[in-house]
C-alpha cells in the first residue's frame, strides 16, 4: 500500500498545480474506481526517490450553488479520511482567509497529519501571507511555489520520514509511529523539525571532470554503506545513503546522470540541468570545483542558484594533489571567492583531493557544520535583545525628521534562516541598513555562509 497525501484547500490556491507538478503525466485517473468519486483524483507522485499517491480535492470551482460550502467540507473529509497525511494549501499572496480557518479546523479535528503549506510563494510578495499562516496554529508554514517548483526540496524533507515511518510500520505490521516535536510556542511543528532518523540531503554539483564520481567513490569507499544506489531514482539521479558517524546522510550523485548523457551527445545541456535538479532536492549543496580551473563561469551560475534557493553551500576545491604551492594557491582562491561569490560570504571553502582521499574529513564536517547552521533556530527574547542592542548601536535613518522604527523582530523559519522586522516604513529603510542586520544576526549568532532571509513589514 502506498503512502497516501491528501492536498486540500479551498479553491484556487494552487492545488491542481502542484498535484500536476508532483504526478507530471504520470496520472493515473481513478475516478471510476469504487470508493473514489469523481471529484477526487488519484495520481503516483515522484519527488526525487520517493513514491506515494496523492489525491486532489481541486474542481470545486465550478460548483456554484450554495451547497459549496458543504460539498467542500464533505470532499475533504473524505479526502482526508483516505490520506495518511494532508497538505494543506493557502494561498500566500491572498492571506489566511476565513475558509481557510474552516479547513484548518476540519483538519485539525480529522487528520492524522497535517502539513501546512503557503503556496504562491516566490518573491518577497508572499511574506506577509507566510506569516499570517502561523495564525493557523498548524506549525510552521512550507513555502512553496507550485508554478515555479520551488520548496519541492523542503516538501521532500518533510515527507521522506513520514513515509519511511509508514513504510517502516508496514513492514513490522504495526501503527506508524513517528516523532512530533513541539516547537517554542508548544505548537506542533508538523513534522517540520529535524526528526533523528531523516537523512542529511547532500548533492555533489560541478563542471563535468571536475571530479564529482571520483570524490562520491572515494566517500562510498571510506563510509558504511546504508543502502545500495536506490532503484527508480537513477533516471534523475543517484541517492546514496551513508551514516557520517552516526548522521544518516542521503548524497545524490548527478554524475551517474551525466555518464548516460555522454551517450546521448547531450553532455553540457544535461550536465547544467541536473546540476540544477539535484539543488532543488538537496540541503547542503557541495560545489566541487577543479583546483586548475576553479570559479569558471558555469561554477559561479551553479553556486549562486545555490544560495538563491536557499541551499546551505560547501565550496570544495578538487584535485588538490596536483598543487606545488598550496599556501598561495589557497590564498588566491579564497580572494577571487570574496570576489566572485560575495553572496556566499563565510561559507566554508575546503580543499580537498578525491583521488588520494585528503580533505575528505574536512569536507563532512563542513557539510555538517554549515548544515547545522542553516538550521539554526534563534529564540524571539535573545533576537530582540539584539535588535535593541543594534538599534543603539546604529540607529536607523530619520528620512524628513521622522526616525523609522523597527519594534519587532522574528525568526518566521529555518532552513534557511529567515527573520522578519516590523517596521515603520519598510520602504524608507535603505538596504546599507539591512545589510548591517544581516551581518550582525552572522556574527552575532554564528551563522556564517548560509544564506540569511530578512524582510522588513509594516504593521497594519
Ligand atoms: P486549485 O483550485 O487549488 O486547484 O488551484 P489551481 O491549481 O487551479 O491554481 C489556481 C491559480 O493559481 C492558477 O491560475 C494557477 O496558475 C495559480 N498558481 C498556482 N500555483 C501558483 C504559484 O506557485 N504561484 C503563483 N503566482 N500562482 C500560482
Ligand atoms: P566528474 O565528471 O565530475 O564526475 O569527474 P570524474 O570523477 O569523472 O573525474 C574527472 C577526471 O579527474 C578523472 O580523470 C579523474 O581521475 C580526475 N580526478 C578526479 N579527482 C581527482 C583528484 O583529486 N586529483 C586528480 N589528480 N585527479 C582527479
Amino acid at each position: 500500500m502506498s503512502f497516501k497525501l491528501a492536498i486540500v484547500g479551498r479553491p484556487n490556491v494552487g492545488k491542481s498545480t502542484l498535484f500536476n507538478r508532483l504526478v507530471g503525466k504520470r496520472l493515473a485517473l481513478v475516478d471510476d474506481q469504487p470508493g473514489v468519486t469523481r471529484d477526487l483524483r488519484e495520481g503516483e507522485a515522484r519527488l526525487g526517490d520517493l513514491r506515494f499517491t496523492v489525491i486532489d480535492t481541486a474542481g470545486l470551482e465550478e460548483a456554484t450553488d450554495d451547497s459549496l460550502q458543504g460539498r467542500m467540507r464533505q470532499l475533504t473529509e473524505r479526502a482526508v479520511g483516505m490520506a495518511d497525511a494532508c497538505l494543506f494549501v493557502i494561498d500566500a499572496r491572498a492571506g489566511v482567509l476565513s475558509a481557510d480557518e474552516i479547513f484548518a479546523d476540519i483538519l485539525r479535528r480529522k487528520s492524522a497529519r497535517v502539513i501546512l503549506a503557503a503556496n504562491k510563494a516566490e518573491g518577497q510578495a508572499a511574506d506577509a501571507g507566510v506569516m499570517e499562516a502561523y495564525s493557523l496554529g498548524l506549525g510552521e508554514p512550507l513555502r512553496l511555489s507550485a508554478e515555479h517548483g520551488e520548496g519541492m526540496a523542503e516538501l521532500y524533507a518533510v515527507l521522506a520520514p513520514l513515509i519511511e515511518a509508514s513504510e517502516a510500520a508496514e513492514d513490522a505490521e504495526a501503527a506508524p509511529e513517528v516523532d512530533v516535536d513541539v516547537d517554542e510556542d508548544g505548537q506542533t511543528a508538523a513534522a517540520h523539525t529535524p526528526t533523528p532518523q531523516r537523512p542529511l540531503q547532500i548533492a555533489v554539483v560541478g563542471r563535468p571532470n571536475a571530479g564529482k564520481s571520483t570524490l562520491v567513490n572515494a566517500i562510498l569507499g571510506e563510509d558504511r554503506l546504508l543502502t545500495g544506489p536506490e532503484a527508480g531514482i537513477t533516471r534523475d539521479a543517484i541517492s546514496l545513503r551513508l551514516d557520517w558517524n552516526g548522521t544518516p546522510v542521503r548524497i545524490f550523485d548527478t554524475a551517474g546522470m551525466r555518464k548516460k548523457a555522454k551517450v546521448q551527445d547531450k553532455v553540457e545541456k544535461l550536465s547544467v540541468a541536473d546540476g540544477l535538479r539535484a539543488v532543488k532536492f538537496a540541503e547542503v549543496v557541495v560545489v566541487l570545483l577543479d583546483a586548475q580551473i576553479p570559479f569558471e563561469q558555469q561554477d559561479l551560475r551553479i553556486a549562486d542558484l545555490a544560495e538563491r534557493e536557499g541551499r546551505a553551500v560547501v565550496i570544495a576545491v578538487n584535485k588538490w594533489d596536483l598543487e606545488t604551492d598550496r599556501q598561495g594557491k589557497l590564498r588566491e582562491l579564497k580572494e577571487e571567492f570574496a570576489r566572485l561569490l560575495p553572496q556566499l560570504k563565510g561559507a566554508p571553502l575546503v580543499t580537498v583531493s578525491a583521488k588520494t582521499g585528503r580533505g575528505l574529513d574536512r569536507l563532512r564536517e563542513a557539510v555538517l557544520g554549515a548544515h547545522d547552521v542553516w538550521n539554526r533556530r534563534i529564540s524571539t527574547a535573545r533576537l530582540n535583545r539584539w535588535l535593541a542592542a543594534m538599534l543603539e548601536m546604529h540607529p536607523p535613518p530619520a528620512p524628513g525628521g521622522r526616525r523609522i522604527r523597527l519594534r519587532y523582530a522574528t525568526q518566521v523559519k529555518t532552513r534557511p534562516p529567515g527573520f522578519v522586522v516590523m517596521c515603520s516604513a519598510p520602504e524608507k529603510l535603505p538596504e546599507s541598513y539591512r545589510r548591517y542586520l544581516v551581518n550582525g544576526l552572522r556574527e552575532s549568532f554564528d551563522m556564517p555562509g548560509t544564506p540569511i532571509r530578512l524582510t522588513f513589514r509594516s504593521q497594519a
